[in-house]
């Protein structure tokens, strides 16, 4: 599994700074944002680390499935069970902060003011 050094989700993965998390798997964590933009806001991203969705090509189908397909479970065992936002920011117009791809999960009772994640 490749990591980074001083990628921030790396650390997450690798439990040298803490997080909320919510699940793991061999492949797949996911972890409560830490500024939160809605009453259910989860992060879900790979192990692995994959810099965006603008890096991911082919070969990545079957991990992206995976994160994507997590979804739903995760979202309603957070408390969205009535819909959430799914939200990838890739690169630079995308305004992607963290460079270790995640998908956002945002909802919750509120989450209507969730337009965008900032
Ligand atoms: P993005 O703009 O899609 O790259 O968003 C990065 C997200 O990561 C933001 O919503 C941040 O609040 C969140 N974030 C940054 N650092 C941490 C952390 N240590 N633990 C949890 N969430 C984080
Ligand atoms: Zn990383």
């Amino acid at each position: 599994m490749s990591s980074q050094d001083d990628c921030i989700f790396c650390k997450i993965v690798r439990g040298e700074i803490p997080a909320k998390k919510v699940f793991e798997d061999e492949d797949v964590i996911a972890f409560l944002d830490i500024k939160p933009v809605a009453p259910v806001h989860v992060l879900v991203i790979p192990k692995k680390h994959i810099a965006s969705l603008t890096q991911v090509d082919k070969t990545d189908a079957l991990l992206l499935g995976k994160m994507l397909a997590l979804v739903p479970t995760l979202a309603v065992a957070q408390g969205a069970d009535d819909g959430f936002r799914v939200i990838i920011n890739a690169g630079r117009v995308g305004q992607q902060e963290v460079p270790h791809l995640h998908i956002h999960i945002i909802g919750g009772p509120h989450p209507l003011g969730a337009m965008l994640v900032r």
